[in-house]
């Protein structure tokens, strides 16, 4: 009865173990099932990484953005999959984790369609049974909207409603990061201000809309002598602009203002008021320097060859150039 009895424990032991482990496959299944279903849907890029950056998982909607092919994709390193420069960042934020950082956030950019897709995450460590990282897991999701709307704010707030040049704001930040670099360098930084001649009389005798009308096509000559991409036409304020042209000396820049003369001249929009010139015309002020100047100081500079322009007679340019030592050599004024 013993044995017996011992066997039919046994027996019912096994059985009651059988049902147990089959009870956790289906637990397990269910739970691998709803994983599966989360990380399909999920609209981010999710991946496993081993201690050797090779991808152990992603997230099906990581590999369709990326246009990765899951099958050939597993068991690979990201300078096997991506283009150099995205794939060093990649790999640079691993390592971060893999050295022992709890987390690295990342935000990078791929091309896609024509167009950007911008993505930011974390990534941090997968620990091993005594703690120290044996993989990354990162995760990352899409902003490009968010990016783009940042992008198209920030170029609504540097930009003229108006004439579509660079406003104020945009000349000020610009200005100051080029007398700085100016500074430094050593070499010569031109300022332009441009002011259209008698235009109250234009509002006067033509009207404020064609007045806007007028300044527009004034701020598209002026953006057509901007070539460089450091250089910038701006609308400096009313019917005053300016034009920035780093590491360019008093002769180029007078170049570009005699051209821009002319291409306001021939415009040919009849101002009667305008002292004899009879069509609408452009003064201007250029002052070139070399060393450590102030904005302010430069400002100056250009604002009064502008008012000796005016004073000369209009339709005209005067240029002034002045020169100091650049900061390193101790002077900062
Ligand atoms: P000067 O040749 O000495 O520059 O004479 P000016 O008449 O151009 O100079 P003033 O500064 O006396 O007048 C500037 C005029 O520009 C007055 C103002 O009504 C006009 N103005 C400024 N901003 C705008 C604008 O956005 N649209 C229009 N239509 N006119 C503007
Ligand atoms: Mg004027
Ligand atoms: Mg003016």
């Amino acid at each position: 009865m013993a044995s017996g009895g011992g066997d039919e424990g046994g027996d019912d032991e096994k059985e009651a173990l059988r049902r147990r482990v089959a009870a956790l496959e289906e637990e397990l299944g269910r739970t691998r099932a709803l994983l599966e279903t989360i990380f399909a849907r999920i609209p981010a890029v999710f991946y496993v990484k081993d201690g050797e950056s090779r991808y152990r998982y992603g997230s099906p909607w990581g590999f369709r953005v990326f246009g990765l092919d899951p099958a050939k994709a597993i068991g690979r390193t990201d300078a096997e999959l991506f283009p150099p420069a995205l794939a060093e960042r990649f790999a640079a934020s691993d390592r971060r984790v893999l050295e022992g950082q709890e987390m690295a956030s990342v935000s990078y950019a791929v091309p896609a369609q024509g167009r950007a897709l911008h993505f930011a995450g974390v990534r941090f460590p997968i620990p091993g049974p005594d703690g120290t990282p044996v993989g990354v897991c990162g995760f990352a999701v899409d902003v490009t909207e968010r990016i783009e709307l940042a992008n198209k704010l920030e170029r609504l707030a540097t930009t003229d409603a108006l004439t579509g040049l660079a406003n104020r704001r945009r000349f000020d930040e610009h200005f100051a990061a080029e007398v700085a670099r100016a500074a430094r360098s050593g070499e010569p930084l031109t300022l332009v201000l441009c002011d259209v001649d008698q235009f109250k009389r234009y509002n006067d005798r033509y009207g404020h809309p064609r007045g806007d009308a007028c300044l527009v096509e004034v701020a598209r000559a002026l953006d057509g002598v901007v070539r460089r991409p450091a250089d910038l036409a701006a609308r400096y304020g009313g019917e005053e602009f300016a034009l920035i042209f780093p590491d360019t000396a008093l002769e180029g820049a007078t170049t570009l203002v005699e051209r821009l003369r002319s291409s306001v001249r021939e415009l040919a929009f009849e101002h009667e008021g305008n002292d004899g010139h009879r069509v609408v015309t452009v003064s201007a002020g250029i002052a070139t320097v070399v060393g450590a100047w102030t904005v302010e100081e430069i400002i100056e500079l250009a604002d009064r060859a502008l008012y000796e322009a005016k004073k000369a007679g209009r339709d005209r340019h005067v240029a002034v150039h002045e020169e100091r030592p650049p900061a390193s050599f101790g002077r900062t004024r």
